[in-house]
């Protein structure tokens, strides 16, 4: 369908992505339709239209179905102002301050609405970033403040047309990456939008634009001023889209990573094959778990990539200090450390040192310890950690192994089990009387 329509439209020499006139494709030209439209979607930008603005789908919704794809959420795009749009909708609130946006909720589903932004010399810091963007505009001045063309299509319940400001449909063909207006500017006025690139190229397979892509590496240390909570949120979009994989090594590839995970790049820049192993598994069997519909948790993703840096850090420490102590100091200073480029909410922040403690604990297993453990509500995302660090290369004595043998195992076998443990010479992990621990067994 692209194809014929490339050919349809392709102004011939022209690569220019701040086209005004935009090019039109009729319905019968492309093949988004309104049944792969969320209704919610539908419904705000009926409702808005009824009301007499302008409403357009925007944004991966329009990117994602003309490829194929299954957008991930809907976004629209209109001339009424956030405090009208929020007037139409019962279930509407207005988010954000650098840029309103108004959230519109049915059921479960949020509908992204933003008002056409305008050109203007919007406030800027020091680093030339964009402070604040709430000047008005037309659709068409939207579409080159948007960040890249296969983003800035606009597609509309009157008519049915896609409308293309910025060659978008033409780099859809190609399957090319290209950011709208300077690079440079662009990067310096959203540091962000470096992220993005990264992200998209990897989702959708596209090749960065070279004049899209020179610019990255010199800027990568701009993402030093974004806020933690920002950057946080934009380290799930990248880990948790089904491209794990490819955008970790793009990321690093771009010296992008090392300003998001400063520990981890470090450790994987000392060749540390367990480290890169590690990482690399964990990102692999995120993707899989995506595409077969499990579920993730950021507190498993964020145990692995700090998980070398905490390794190191007790490395360090050992013999400064008892080994339960300087297991503890180690995991505190590389979350400290961390913190400072991207936050970790409590509620990931938790879980990730209980997988992290546990390593040790799945280590004791004699008496009835291990009866115990299989029952402590974060054992499964411990042992699967377990098997993480074996799978990348760590030597646990077949701690992994023991553990999904035990796990299927009758009461019968599992008492025999844990037995042949304390015969076989296994971790006693007894308490001494007194309550403290004999040469706390090594951790990691
Ligand atoms: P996804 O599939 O991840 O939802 P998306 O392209 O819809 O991809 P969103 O983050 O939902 O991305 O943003 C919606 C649209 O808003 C983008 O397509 C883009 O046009 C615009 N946009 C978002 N973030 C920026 C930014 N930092 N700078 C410029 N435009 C942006
Ligand atoms: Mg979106």
């Amino acid at each position: 369908m692209l194809k014929r329509l490339f050919k349809l439209i392709s102004p011939k020499g022209s690569n220019s992505n701040t086209t005004q006139q935009p090019i039109i494709i009729p319905r019968d030209q492309h093949n988004v339709s309104r049944k792969l439209i969320s209704h919610a979607a539908i419904k705000v930008m009926r409702q808005l239209n009824d009301h007499g603005y302008e409403a357009y789908l925007v944004g991966g919704g329009v990117r994602d179905l003309l490829l194929g794809a299954h957008p991930k959420d809907f976004d629209v795009a209109t001339n009424a102002k956030p405090e009208q749009v929020k007037s139409l909708f019962r279930g509407a609130r207005i988010i954000g301050r650098r840029f309103k946006i108004v959230h519109v909720r049915f059921g479960r589903e949020i509908i992204e609405v933003t008002t056409f932004r305008g050109h203007h010399e919007a406030a800027r810091n020091e680093h030339g970033m964009v402070l604040r963007d709430n000047v008005y505009g037309s659709v068409q001045s939207d579409a080159v403040r948007r960040d890249f063309t296969v983003n800035a299509l606009y597609y509309s319940l009157d008519g049915f047309a896609v409308h293309d400001f910025t060659g978008g449909i033409h780099d859809l063909e190609k399957r090319t990456l290209r950011i709208i207006g300077d690079a440079t500017t662009r990067y310096q006025e959203d540091p962000v939008r470096m992220l993005r690139a990264v992200r998209f190229a990897a989702k959708l397979g596209f090749t960065i634009a070279p004049q899209t892509e020179a610019p990255i590496r010199p800027l990568a240390d701009l993402l030093a001023n974004i806020p933690p909570a920002r950057l946080f949120e934009e380290v799930l979009k990248l880990f948790l889209a089904g491209s794990a994989t490819a955008t970790f090594h793009l990321l690093r590839e771009y010296n992008l990573f090392g300003q998001l995970f400063p520990g981890t790049e470090a450790q994987l820049a000392t060749g540390d094959p367990i480290a890169m192993a590690l990482v690399e598994q964990c990102m692999c069997n995120t993707d899989k778990r995506i595409r077969a519909g499990k579920s993730i948790t950021p507190a498993f993703i964020y145990a692995a990539l700090l998980w070398p840096v905490q390794q190191a850090k007790l490395k360090q420490l050992q013999g400064s200090m008892p080994q339960g102590q300087a297991f503890a100091e180690a995991a505190s200073q590389a979350v400290g450390q961390q913190l400072a480029r991207t936050s970790i909410p409590k509620r990931f922040l938790i879980p990730m040192r209980e997988i992290w403690d546990m390593q040790h604990r799945l280590t004791l297993r004699s008496g009835g310890r291990a009866f115990k453990l299989v029952e402590h509500p974060r054992f499964r995302a411990a042992y699967d950690f377990t098997l993480l660090r074996e799978d990348a290369g760590e030597k646990l004595g077949g701690l992994g192994q023991w553990w999904t043998k035990f796990q299927s195992a009758d009461e019968a076998e599992r008492q025999t089990m844990v037995k042949s443990l304390k015969s076989g010479g296994g971790n006693s992990g007894r308490r001494r009387r007194g309550g403290r621990k004999k040469n706390t067994p090594k951790q990691g």
